[in-house]
C-alpha cells in the first residue's frame, strides 16, 4: 500500500509515523522548506526564536507516552518557566505543577526527529487530487504530478483542506465548517536581558495573548530573544497593518505590560499566521472517506494544541488502518 500525506505539521508527521511503523510506503508533502508546520522556529544570526507552538502539555495517556520516548531520544525537554499571569491589576505570579514540554535545541528538533527517513517533498504545494485508475495523482502548483498513491490523507490547515478534499464533499463540507483563528507572533532580540524576574506570561488586558522569553527554554541560546503573540480578536482587527508597524505596536504593549522601559531592539519581525487555531473545540478525530481511499485529520478535527493535532494524525492512520 502506498500512502501520500499532504502538510508535514504534526497532525500529518503523526499520521504517517504511525503508518511507517506499520510498515506502510508514505511520502509526505509541504509547501513550506521545512517541516513542523505551526510548531516553526526562526533561527537568525541574534539566535533562534519560536515562532509557533510556545509549548505543550500531555493530557492523553497515549501522547503522554509519546512524549516520553521524545524525551528519550533528547528530541523534547520539560520547561520551567517563571510563570505569570498579567491583566489591569497589574502581575501576578501564575505557577502551577502542569509539565510544559519544548522541542529542544528548537520546536522543529521535534517533527526533524519523528520524520526521521520518511521521505518529505518539501517546497511542494499540492493544488489538485485527481483520481486515477491505481489510485490518486497529486498535481503541484507547478503542475508537476506524484504518484498514483493509493491512499490519501490531507493534513493541513482547514480552509487549505477543502480545495483538496472537494472529490468527497462531506468532508470539504467539514473543512469549511472549522473556521480558523489568525495570530500575529513578533520576534524581538534585545541588545540586553530586560530587567524583570519572569518567562512567560498569559496577558488578559491589551491586544497580547502571551509573552515569552525565548532564551528561559532549554537548549536556546542566551540572546536576549523574546515571543510576543497578539490575541486572534486583535489580529482580526489588524490583518493588513504593515508588520513593521505590527511589530512596533505589540513591543511597546510588552513595555506597557511589564511595566519597564525597554532595552535597545536589534532585531524585531512579525509574522502573520493566518490560520492560528481552529474558533473551536471538536470531537471528529479524523475525517474519512474510506470508499475514496482519503482522508483528512489536524488541530480542526480535535483542539488547537499540539497534543490534538499528533493525536488527529494518529487517529487517521488508525482508520486507514482498518485499526477503528
Ligand atoms: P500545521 O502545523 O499547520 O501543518 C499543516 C502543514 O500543511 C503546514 O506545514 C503547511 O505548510 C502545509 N500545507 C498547507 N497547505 C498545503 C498544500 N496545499 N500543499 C502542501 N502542504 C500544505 N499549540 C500548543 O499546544 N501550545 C502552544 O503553545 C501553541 N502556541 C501556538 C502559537 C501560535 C502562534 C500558533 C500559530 C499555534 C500555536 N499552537 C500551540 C497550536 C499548534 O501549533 C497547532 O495546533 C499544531 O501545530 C497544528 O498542527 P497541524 O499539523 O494540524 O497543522
Ligand atoms: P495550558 O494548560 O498551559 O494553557 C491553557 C490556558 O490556560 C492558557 O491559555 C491560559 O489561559 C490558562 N493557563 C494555564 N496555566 C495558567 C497559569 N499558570 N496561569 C494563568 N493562566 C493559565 O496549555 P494548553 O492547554 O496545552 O494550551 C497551549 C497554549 O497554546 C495555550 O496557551 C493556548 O492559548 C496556546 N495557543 C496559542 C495559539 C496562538 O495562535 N497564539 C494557538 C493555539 C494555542
Amino acid at each position: 500500500m502506498s500512502v501520500a500525506v499532504i502538510g508535514a505539521g504534526i497532525a500529518g508527521i503523526s499520521a504517517a509515523r504511525h503508518l511507517h511503523e506499520a510498515g506502510i510506503s508514505v511520502d509526505i508533502f509541504d509547501k513550506s522548506r521545512g517541516s513542523g508546520g505551526r510548531m516553526s522556529s526562526k533561527r537568525t544570526e541574534q539566535g533562534e526564536f519560536d515562532v509557533g507552538t510556545q509549548y505543550f502539555t500531555a493530557r492523553n495517556s497515549a501522547f503522554r507516552a509519546a512524549v516520553e520516548h521524545w524525551q528519550e531520544q533528547g528530541w523534547v525537554a520539560t520547561w520551567q518557566p517563571r510563570l505569570y499571569r498579567i491583566d489591569e491589576q497589574g502581575l501576578h505570579r501564575s505557577d502551577d505543577d502542569q509539565p510544559r514540554y519544548v522541542g529542544t535545541p528548537r520546536m522543529t528538533a521535534l517533527s526533524r526527529g519523528l520524520i526521521g527517513d520518511i521521505p518529505l517533498h518539501s517546497a511542494t504545494r499540492i493544488a489538485e487530487l485527481q483520481q486515477v485508475e491505481a489510485g490518486w495523482l497529486l498535481v503541484d502548483t507547478d503542475a508537476q504530478t506524484y504518484g498514483p498513491y493509493q491512499q490519501v490523507i490531507v493534513a493541513t490547515p482547514a480552509p487549505q483542506a477543502v480545495p483538496l478534499l472537494e472529490s468527497a464533499p462531506a468532508l470539504a463540507n467539514a473543512a469549511r465548517q472549522a473556521q480558523m483563528e489568525p495570530g500575529w507572533a513578533v520576534s524581538v532580540g534585545f541588545d540586553v536581558p530586560l530587567a524583570i524576574d519572569l518567562d512567560a506570561a498569559f496577558v488578559r488586558c491589551g491586544p497580547l495573548d502571551w509573552v515569552c522569553a525565548n532564551h528561559s527554554k532549554p537548549g536556546r541560546s542566551e540572546a536576549a530573544n523574546w515571543v510576543l503573540q497578539s490575541t486572534p480578536a486583535w489580529a482580526n482587527d489588524h490583518l493588513d497593518t504593515p508588520a513593521q508597524e505590527v511589530a512596533e505596536h505589540l513591543v511597546d504593549a510588552l513595555a506597557k505590560a511589564l511595566g519597564i522601559t525597554l532595552p535597545a531592539t536589534r532585531f524585531l519581525h512579525a509574522h502573520r499566521w493566518l490560520y492560528a487555531r481552529p474558533g473551536e473545540d471538536r470531537e471528529w478525530g479524523a475525517l474519512a472517506a474510506p470508499e475514496l481511499n482519503l482522508y483528512a485529520c489536524g488541530d480542526w478535527c480535535q483542539s488547537g494544541r499540539l497534543e490534538g493535532a499528533w493525536l488527529s494524525g494518529r487517529e487517521a492512520a488508525q482508520v486507514l488502518l482498518g485499526k477503528r
